[in-house]
């Protein structure tokens, strides 16, 4: 018999391979899982970078006593229970992958309270076949994901670690992508005891605004336009910067569609070129815009991390974006862009 099949922890590791490639990753997989849980207040502490720890405490709906084993055992999942359902999801997750991932390369410690349960429960696990059970803890109702010492497992993956400051800033920046997707959570997010960011739920317009110019920067803010397109079954919201706010790299895109973060082909493209007659060669747009569309139209499961979608139709999106944006750049009346310049 050569021919063996491999034990749980191990095909746990190698899937981490795929979905945890630095602490950014992680932080990324326990954001969504939060806000799928529908919390309104995520904290984030930090130490070293992410390296020696990532905790996560939501006040989201939590997990109860007999799932926690589940939450860390994989492909378990309470999202998605058909391939009919995986055409309809709207949640971030749905592969049941990431915690057992995540904790088979570091020490993960889960604590979490339910709605509604008398008390709080606590499971470690890391990368064993079989979990201890539950310990009573103290949580309010919500979940905390505490990882330390990632990949302390994994030399090889240890090794391309970059400096504490690098994965430290690949960190903050998922955070604040996650943050922009959710304007009515609030997150904070420190490293090594020191506050970073505060951002408090923002139910206006205006409070909204304050986000992204909390994260992008109030030059941007000040530079750029509300967006906001109704078609046949697609919507856009947004801000686009003021062709004179344009940057030499293609720094300051987010592009959501559903609430999820993507890079996209189309996209990129049909912003191009809507921006085509009012920006310099080699400059690029910036943009926050989030596009809503009925999820069946829209294929989330065609890579792993999720980065990527797939529109089923897409010259549809495409010429949708195009038109909207290319619209809304042509209503700029010319004083605004010269009292830019002023
Ligand atoms: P997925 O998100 O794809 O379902 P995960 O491995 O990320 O897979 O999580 C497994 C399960 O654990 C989730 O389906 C969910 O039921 C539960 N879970 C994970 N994180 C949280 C959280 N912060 N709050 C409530 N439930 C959670
Ligand atoms: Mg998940």
């Amino acid at each position: 018999m050569y021919i063996k099949q491999l034990p749980s922890h191990l095909i746990n590791q190698i899937a981490a391979g795929e979905v945890v490639e630095r602490p950014a990753s992680a932080i990324k997989e326990l954001l969504e899982n939060s806000l799928d849980a529908g919390a309104t207040q995520i904290d984030i502490d930090v130490e070293q970078g992410g390296v020696k720890r990532i905790r996560v405490r939501d006040n989201g709906r939590g997990i109860s006593k007999e799932d926690l084993p589940l939450a860390l055992s994989r492909h378990a999942t309470s999202k998605i229970a058909s391939l009919d359902d995986l055409e309809h999801v709207l949640s971030f997750g749905f592969r049941g992958e990431a915690l057992p991932s995540i904790a088979s390369i570091s020490r993960l410690t889960l604590s979490s309270r339910e709605e509604g349960a008398e008390q709080a429960w606590q499971l470690q696990g890391s990368g064993q076949e079989s979990f201890d059970d539950p310990e009573p803890c103290s949580h309010a109702v919500g979940t905390t994901i505490d990882v330390r010492d990632l990949f302390f497992n994994v030399p090889a993956r240890r090794k391309f670690l970059k400096t504490e400051k690098t994965e430290f800033r690949h960190l903050e920046d998922v955070v604040k992508k996650v943050a922009l997707s959710r304007f009515e959570t609030g997150f904070t997010l420190r490293h090594n005891q020191k506050t970073v960011l505060n951002l408090r739920p923002a139910t206006t317009i205006e409070m909204a605004e304050r986000r992204v110019s909390e994260i992008c920067g109030p030059a941007f803010t000040e530079q750029s336009i509300r967006v906001e397109h109704e078609g046949a079954e697609l919507r856009l919201t947004g801000w686009i910067g003021l062709p004179t706010f344009s940057r030499s790299q293609a720094d300051l895109q987010y592009f959501y569609v559903n609430h999820r973060i993507v890079k996209d082909r189309v996209v990129t493209h049909a912003v191009r070129q809507a921006y085509q007659d009012v920006l310099y060669h080699g400059r690029h747009p910036a943009y926050v815009l989030f596009l809503d569309i009925d999820p069946a139209k829209v294929d989330v499961n065609a890579h792993p991390t999720k980065h990527e979608v797939r529109f089923r139709e897409s010259s549809l999106v495409h010429g949708f974006l195009y038109r909207s944006l290319h619209r809304t750049l042509a209503d700029i009346r010319p004083q605004d862009q010269l009292s830019d310049d002023a």
